[in-house]
């Protein structure tokens, strides 16, 4: 069975161009996203919007490029650009509802990655399933941007920009994991980090904009780099563990919730815990069990996983599903993509 495939789109130029060409493309999911997200805020949105302006000031202070694409998307989407803005705050939107996570915003998301020796053709091999709130399926639209001076970037996103997960040709891949941390604070949201880590060219550059120092908060970032190296940064706003493939005989996996020990006081959302560890026991298994065996039909069985379910890596249940499925070849800038669950939808292959 095949879905509606997810739709791509291109943009190239300037910082600002590609914002707004990405805009025009996407205008609908995006302006869907706007409407749903400010009526489930209601009277609260304009609050919200006032509690944006300080992450607005650091954004533009440390992300200046960023910040210019974001302009060219909300002009090109036609929206304000303050709505705009804050839909990338989920320190804001999260928080807002006070420590409960609302059932739109409940993410998941599995991980296994691997470089050598785990894997078997000496590959990095990344696979990843991304579990939402299951309207966001028509919302997924694949990006391939380019801005002047920056690597070209093939990412999956929800409304054509927030983006999920994506790869460089500069050789860098970034994949990960919601996590729910109790020290978020002003500064510069998560969500805009990641779109920054896709514009470095190394992975050192890549894991410094990770650790920014004046981060709202942190997701679990996977940074893998096509020369074999990947290093999974478990971060909230004030502290990061750091776990390198190499030390961990070549795969690291994650899901969503903190697994370091010095990072445990951190998690902010122990009722989902559970649902967390299913999954992660899983990604572990694959790491263990397969570990020098890695390779495409490896990463597939895993992200079509049904053990534990329906706490399961192919998670049909609950009020987050798996949206979409990738597995990227970095060796090779390949992207295998299948939008829903991966064990009732083709992959599709993209090259960067
Ligand atoms: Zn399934």
């Amino acid at each position: 069975m095949s879905s509606t495939p997810i739709p791509i789109i291109t943009a190239r130029g300037t910082a600002y161009e590609v914002g707004y060409q990405i805009g025009v493309a996407a205008r609908e999911p995006l302006r869907a996203m706007q409407f749903e997200t400010r009526h489930e805020y209601g009277a609260k949105w304009q609050t919200l919007l006032a509690q944006a302006i300080p992450f607005q000031n650091a954004t533009r202070q440390h992300l200046p490029r960023v910040m210019q694409e974001m302009r060219g998307v909300a002009d090109g989407a036609d929206i304000s650009f303050d709505d705009f803005f804050l839909l990338s705050v989920e320190e804001l939107l999260y928080e807002e509802l006070q420590g409960q996570v609302a059932p739109s915003k409940n993410k998941g998301c599995s991980d296994l990655a691997a470089a050598p020796p785990a894997t078997r053709d000496g590959h990095v091999w990344l696979a990843h399933n991304n579990d939402l709130g299951a309207s966001a399926r028509d919302q997924l639209v694949v990006a391939k941007l380019r801005v002047a001076d920056e690597p070209e970037i093939l990412a999956v996103t929800v409304g054509g920009w927030f983006i999920s997960i994506g790869m460089n040709d500069a050789g860098l891949a970034l994949t990960g994991n919601q996590l729910n941390a109790n020290d978020s604070r002003v500064g510069v949201p998560r969500l805009l980090l990641v779109r920054d880590m896709l514009a470095q060219t190394t992975l050192d550059a890549a894991l410094q904009t990770a650790l920014h120092p004046e981060r709202a908060s942190s997701y679990n970032n996977i940074l893998s780099a096509r020369s074999g190296k990947i290093v999974n940064v478990e971060g909230s706003a004030t502290a990061a563990a750091l776990t390198w493939s190499d030390a961990s005989g070549g795969a690291v996996a994650h899901t969503n919730h903190y697994l370091d020990e010095t990072m445990w006081r951190f998690e902010a959302d122990l009722a989902y815990l559970a649902m967390s560890e299913t999954r992660c026991t899983r990604a572990f298994d694959y790491a263990r069990v397969y570990r020098g065996e890695i390779d495409f039909d490896i990463c597939a069985r895993f992200v079509r996983d049904h053990v534990f379910a329906p706490w399961s890596v192919c998670k049909h249940a609950g009020q987050s599903v798996t949206v979409f499925s990738a597995i990227l070849d970095l060796t090779d800038a390949k992207m295998w993509l299948a939008g829903g669950n991966p064990c009732q939808n083709d992959f599709t292959v993209l090259d960067l």
